[in-house]
C-alpha cells in the first residue's frame, strides 16, 4: 500500500506515523507513508498557499493552484488513477468497514485541508471522496488522516504481528469484543475469571462469544442490529435480557 498524503505539515505526520507498529510497517516496505508539503507547489515567490475567502467571512482558504499541481505532480506516472480522499467533517464517516474496504487498495491519496477549508473548485476537480473521521471539528486533516492511515494499515497483511488479533477484534461481526486479562491472575483481590484459566478452549470461546453479546447489548446495542446471530446466540441474549 502506497500512502500520499497532500498536507501543509508534513513533520506533523512523519512524527505521528513513524513509531510502533506503524513504523515497523514502514521500516518492513509493507507499507510506504509519502508526504508531500503543497506549499512546495505554491506558485508565488512568497509561498502564499492560501487566501481571504471570496464573498467574505472569518479565516483563510486554501487556494486550488497548490494542490492541484501536487496532484499532478504525484499522478504524472500512474496507470490507473488512485482514489483521491478529502478529510472534511462534511465527508461519509469513517468506520472499520472504511477502513477494510480502503486496505484493499494499492495506492491511496490523501488530502489535508487546514484554517476554513479548501476551494470548492479544486475538490471537485480531483478528489473522489470525502472521509469524515467524527462530528466535531479539528484545526487540520493531518490528525484525521493518520487516524484513517493507522486503522487501515493495521487491516494489511503481516502488519500485525499476529494475524488473528485483527480477526475477533471489536466490531468484526458488528460485536464488541469480549474483555481481556493478563497476569497477574488477582489483582488487588479482583480474580481472574475461572473459565479462563481452565485450559478448556471450546468453554472458553463460548465464554468470549457470551461476554461480547452482554458487552454489545450493554455498551452499543444499535451495532446488534447489524450483527449476525446465530440461535444459540439469540437464546442466550433472551434469557439475559430477562434475568436483567
Ligand atoms: N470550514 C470547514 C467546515 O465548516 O466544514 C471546516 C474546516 S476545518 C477547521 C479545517 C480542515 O480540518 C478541514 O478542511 C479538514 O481537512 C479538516 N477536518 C476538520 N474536522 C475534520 C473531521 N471531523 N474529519 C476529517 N477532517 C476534518
Amino acid at each position: 500500500m502506497k500512502y500520499n498524503i497532500l498536507t501543509l505539515f508534513p513533520d506533523m505526520i512523519k512524527q505521528g506515523l513513524n513509531s510502533s507498529i506503524i513504523g515497523k510497517a514502514q521500516e518492513k516496505k509493507l507499507i510506504n507513508i509519502e508526504t508531500i508539503n503543497i506549499r512546495d507547489y505554491a506558485l508565488n515567490k512568497h509561498k502564499q498557499v492560501d487566501d481571504y475567502p471570496y464573498g467574505g467571512g472569518a479565516g483563510m482558504v486554501m487556494q486550488p493552484e497548490p494542490i492541484y499541481e501536487a496532484y499532478k505532480e504525484i499522478t504524472k506516472n500512474s496507470s490507473k488513477k488512485p482514489r483521491v480522499i478529502y478529510l472534511t467533517p462534511q465527508g461519509k464517516k469513517f468506520d472499520q468497514t472504511m477502513a477494510l474496504e480502503l486496505s484493499k487498495e494499492e495506492e491511496l491519496i490523501f488530502l489535508c485541508g487546514h484554517y476554513e477549508g479548501v476551494d470548492e473548485r479544486v475538490i471537485e476537480m480531483v478528489v473522489t471522496d470525502e472521509v469524515s473521521i467524527g462530528d466535531y471539528i479539528l484545526t487540520g486533516g493531518e490528525l484525521a488522516v493518520m487516524v484513517m492511515i493507522d486503522a487501515i494499515s493495521r487491516l494489511i497483511p503481516n502488519v500485525l504481528s499476529n494475524e488473528t488479533s485483527a480477526e475477533t477484534e471489536t466490531f468484526d461481526d458488528n460485536l464488541l469484543e469480549y474483555p481481556q486479562y493478563t497476569r497477574p491472575a488477582v489483582f488487588m483481590n479482583r480474580q481472574v475469571p475461572d473459565i479462563l484459566l481452565s485450559g478448556h478452549h471450546k468453554n472458553i470461546n463460548m465464554w468470549r462469544r457470551q461476554q461480547s453479546l452482554i458487552r454489545t447489548y450493554n455498551k452499543r446495542p444499535d451495532l446488534l442490529e447489524k450483527a449476525n446471530l446465530d440461535e444459540i446466540d439469540t437464546k442466550f441474549l433472551d434469557k439475559y435480557c430477562k434475568k436483567k
